[in-house]
């Protein structure tokens, strides 16, 4: 009967606890002499009754175990690579995405704002004109940190350890940014950063190279596009709640010269990779875009 019981069993929940019931019982059995002394009805009750809890530690350990090995395969986690042309909202949806899933949400391009507004805080650019040698010397300066800002529900940037979370949206950094982004010495050192942050999984990060450089093993890749109009209008509606906002013509001025400089360059540059999935939202709201990625998400969590 315990032998059946054994190899029925094939949790490791339920097979500890079945071994450590069957040598204690069939110890007890030898010592006792249950199974031979079957006329003494106090022992056989006795034992009858070790014999039933045996069996309701059984169902329940295997229950369990069942629960543990249910449990475990829900929580498989994935990488989420989201690439895409400036503006399309990528951000938006890889935080609602990590919030619902309970990932890690990393936005790669505040990284490069943070750099570019180091640099423009050095002055190392000037008309448009990088000072490169200076920037790789300053280099080993910079320490880019994040920090889960509970009220806002986003991480808060800090550079240097002052918080530059609302510094490095401005016009100023957005110009900069896609020409401090092409220098391969700034990319090496924020895309190990970025791998280090997604070594245990469980991430969902935006960028320019997520799916082709910093993960391009991620299980689900997404590469976001939407109409240029489209994407400077929602940007501009953003921005100008600010009272320095700029014009639509500048924001549109500025989408444009980054996907342009960012397509272009020639490490890393913007590009869908093959097995991503392309998803133009121009005509989608966010709960419609959140929805079908789900779906998506959802079945890479199943295979
Ligand atoms: O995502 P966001 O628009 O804030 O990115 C700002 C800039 O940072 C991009 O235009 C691009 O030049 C650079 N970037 C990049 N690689 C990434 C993320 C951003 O080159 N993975």
């Amino acid at each position: 009967c315990f032998n059946i019981l054994i190899s029925s069993c094939n949790n490791s929940v339920s097979s500890l606890n079945l071994i450590y019931w069957y040598n204690t019982l069939y110890k007890q059995c030898v010592n006792n002499r249950y199974i031979v002394d079957l006329l003494n009805i106090e022992k056989n009750l006795t034992f009858i009754s070790s014999l039933s809890s045996l069996i309701t530690c059984l169902i329940i350990s295997d229950w369990i175990g069942i629960f543990c090995t249910n449990k475990f395969k829900s929580v498989k986690k994935i990488i989420i690579a989201i690439d895409g042309l400036s503006s399309t909202g990528k951000s938006t949806l890889a935080k609602r995405l990590a919030k619902h899933l309970n990932y890690t949400y990393v936005d790669s391009g505040a990284m490069y704002r943070a750099v570019a507004l180091y640099v423009l805080e050095k002055k190392l650019i000037n008309g448009g004109e990088l000072n490169t040698p200076k920037m790789i010397i300053e280099l080993p300066n910079i320490s880019i940190a994040f920090e889960h800002n509970m009220d806002i529900n986003s991480f808060d940037v800090y550079l240097n350890d002052v918080k530059v979370s609302k510094a490095i949206r401005s016009m100023e950094v957005s110009n900069a940014v896609s020409i401090v982004a092409a220098i391969p010495q700034v990319r090496q050192q924020l895309v190990r950063l970025q791998q280090q942050m997604g070594a245990q999984k469980g991430i969902v990060m935006d960028g320019r190279d997520i799916g082709t450089v910093v993960f391009p093993n991620a299980e689900l890749k997404l590469f976001m596009t939407a109409s240029a109009n489209i994407r400077a209008k929602r940007r501009y509606d953003e921005l100008s709640t600010n009272s320095s906002s700029p014009s639509l013509q500048e924001v549109l001025d500025n989408i444009n010269l980054r996907d342009e400089l960012d397509s272009t360059r020639k490490d890393s540059p913007l590009l869908k990779s093959n097995d991503a999935i392309e998803f133009d939202n121009s005509q989608l709201s966010q709960e419609q875009q959140f929805e079908k990625i789900m779906e998506l998400v959802n079945s890479c969590l199943q295979l």
